[in-house]
């Protein structure tokens, strides 16, 4: 390209994903989280990642903690959110609240939480997540929250779940399968892919893809990835150094622990050419690129999206061993 992009990643919310570990595997999960995962950042990493940040982007933005499930390793939540609020940066937490078996502990937590300065906590609620969690556990995290922060500072999303979830036994989790049978599979699927607006990257594609009719590549040849690529105003760091873009899962622009000098280059238009043919043509330019240098054949069935699309060409670049510093982090690729 070589076009100068002066805006260009200049996100305003950086998640910190402390770790991919979940206890849940939900089926719509872009960054194929999960127990198979086992590391953790250091909050010293923690530091350096803000420190980066603030460095770049001063003070216009805020930063969520999250993962995987950050309250899975709650030391490390709390230290993570006392260095934010030492740094002046405003932090706040995303949460399933699966491992809530206990009100009592849990308003200790988010008290203490709330002492060390957290201005926030998303609470995530859906079908997904109610196949791993049961309701019970979900509507006691989110009491236990609001006990410690008030209501107006718990954003449950998305609370207009909490109704059709409560229909279930509260103890118990509840498959995917039985909504399909309660709804039947097309209307489940409009209900989930439109109504909850499931992103078709990471597992998303491959578990839900047979709840809507699916396209061929043709189909989303145009769809370039400019905005997602450099314009999202929502970027995430890992903990495996790892600075992505969007909800690009498994797409690194590069490492944040060199942030300055990866801004500095996304903003003189020197980019990775695969980042390249993604802003350029998006997954349609990657798929014909693979097509012709890789032997990637198109998926039985088609796409659910443009992320999935993207998702599967990617898989096939990584499985069959192409060293493309950008396909990261590769414990991603072997979570599906
Ligand atoms: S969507 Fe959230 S709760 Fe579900 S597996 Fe991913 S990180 Fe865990
Ligand atoms: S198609 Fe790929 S690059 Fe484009 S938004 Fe989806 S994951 Fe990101």
């Amino acid at each position: 390209m070589g076009m100068r992009n002066t805006n260009a990643l200049t996100p305003r919310d950086i998640g910190l994903i402390l770790s991919y570990r979940c206890q849940a595997n939900c089926a719509h999960c872009i960054y194929n989280c999960g127990k198979s995962y086992h590391d953790w950042m250091t909050p010293e990493e923690v530091r350096l990642a803000l420190l980066q940040a603030r460095a770049v982007w001063g003070r216009g933005f805020q930063v969520h903690l999250t993962g995987g499930e950050p309250f899975l390793n709650f030391p490390l939540l709390l230290e993570s959110t006392k260095i934010a609020v030492e740094l002046g940066i405003p932090v706040y937490l995303e949460t399933n609240v699966g491992w809530c078996d206990d009100l009592d502990r849990a308003e200790d937590r988010f008290r203490q939480l709330r002492e060390a300065g957290l201005g926030m906590v998303l609470v995530s609620v859906s079908p997904f997540h109610q196949e791993y969690i049961p309701l019970r556990r979900t509507l006691d995290g989110i009491s236990a929250a609001r006990a410690a922060f008030g209501k107006a500072n718990v954003f449950v999303y998305q609370s207009e779940w909490l109704p059709e979830m409560a229909k279930w036994d509260q103890h118990e989790t509840v498959s995917l399968e039985q909504y399909e049978a309660a709804y039947g599979r097309e209307q489940a699927g409009l209900r989930f892919w439109m109504g909850f607006g499931v992103v078709s990257g990471g597992r998303a594609g491959y578990r839900l893809g047979g709840q809507i009719p699916k396209k061929a590549a043709e189909a989303f040849s145009g769809e370039d990835c400019a905005d997602e690529m450099l314009y999202a105003q929502h970027s995430h760091m890992d903990v495996y150094g790892n600075f992505i873009p969007s909800s690009c899962a498994g797409i690194r622009l590069g490492s944040w622990r060199e942030l300055d000098a990866v801004v500095a280059q996304y903003r003189q238009g020197k980019f990775h050419p695969l980042v390249a043919l993604l802003i350029d043509k998006g997954p349609f330019g990657l798929y014909q690129w693979a097509m012709a240098e890789y032997d990637y054949h198109p998926l039985d069935g088609g796409y659910a999206g443009k992320c999935h699309l993207c998702v599967d060409v990617r898989r096939h670049l990584v499985a069959v061993g192409i060293d493309q510093d950008i396909l990261a982090p590769q414990a991603f690729y072997e979570a599906f």
